[in-house]
């Protein structure tokens, strides 16, 4: 009996020794077992301290028992890290959640709705992605990047990208003798990608040929796209004047600019091949409300 006792004794030491830190509440990562932080332009992440010191997994946050590593989070802080370190996400955003977007003087609450149905509902990399269309600051961006922190958490590796920003990033590739490539091809190869102002630009065919190897990439692997754009979703080719492209965008009036049928339907702007893809591929959202820049004492922020 007494060595009984002594075994379950035992026991309950060895247990309490592999319980990892994770388990118990941390005021600094609230048990997620990573912190945000910004670096240079972006969002990034490290293993909080409580993983790093923690005397179970010593900061790995998986167990091995015996040849068997048992995570003791899933998904693993450290694989989350990694993942936020190369999703890019802008440092502006690094806090962005959906909880926190109160832009709701237009249809914000039914959008949020329905982006909350749409990730319930995301649970493979081949499933439908969004497109959410919408006027200059009425926080299409917020919600992109509150997006791609809430697929990371399921453990989807995600790549946020500003189009306009990837068009400057591939010239200096160029410069630098190295193919497009280099930048395209982890971009097919994410489970969903985040593009940001989707179908600004000057649409040369240079933009366009990019932008065709970015969705036809994904289309052909059924990978999900999801996107912002200020152009309109619907198609209204006879209401805009011809010559209206031939204006580069940062030279229209700014009545021009924040008249979101100025900014031409998707269609015109991308082309009717990725276009269709794109309609395939995802649904649309389309966000109404002021722009927050202009407001005065505005409800909500963007960190
Ligand atoms: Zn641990
Ligand atoms: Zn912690």
């Amino acid at each position: 009996m007494g060595k009984l006792l002594e075994q379950l004794k035992d026991t309950n030491t060895k247990q309490k020794a592999l319980l990892c830190s994770l388990k118990s509440s941390c005021q600094f990562c609230s048990g997620r077992g990573f912190r945000l932080l910004t670096r240079g332009a972006y969002t990034c992440a490290e293993v909080c301290s409580c993983v790093q010191s923690c005397s179970a997994c010593f900061g790995k946050a998986q167990i091995l028992d015996g040849k068997i590593a048992s995570p003791c989070k899933t998904p693993s802080p450290v694989k989350l890290c990694g993942l936020i370190n190369n999703a890019q996400i802008p440092a502006r955003y690094t806090n962005a959640c959906l909880s926190d977007f109160t832009n709701t003087n237009g249809n914000g609450k039914e959008i949020l709705l329905k982006l909350r149905a749409w990730l319930n509902h995301f649970k493979t990399k081949e499933d439908q992605g969004f497109i959410i269309s919408g006027p200059v600051g009425v926080g299409k961006t917020f919600i992109l990047a509150a997006i791609t922190k809430a697929l990371i958490a399921r453990g989807f590796k995600t790549q946020f990208i500003d189009f306009f920003q990837l068009i400057s990033q591939i010239k200096a590739c160029y410069a630098n003798k190295q193919s497009e490539q280099t930048l395209i091809a982890p971009l097919i190869d994410v489970d969903v990608l985040i593009i940001d102002e989707l179908g600004k630009g000057r649409n040369t065919e240079f933009e366009l040929t990019i932008l065709d190897q970015l969705i036809m990439g994904r289309y052909n692997q059924n990978k999900a796209i999801v996107a912002s754009t200020n152009c309109s979703i619907q198609a209204k080719k006879e209401t805009l004047t011809k010559n209206f492209y031939e204006i580069p965008l940062d030279q229209k009036s700014e009545s021009q600019q924040s008249s979101m049928l100025d900014f031409g339907t998707l269609e015109d702007r991308v082309g009717s091949r990725i276009y269709s893809r794109l309609m395939e591929t995802t649904i649309s959202f389309e966000l109404t409300g002021n722009d927050y820049r202009k407001q005065k004492g505005s409800s909500w922020t963007v960190h």
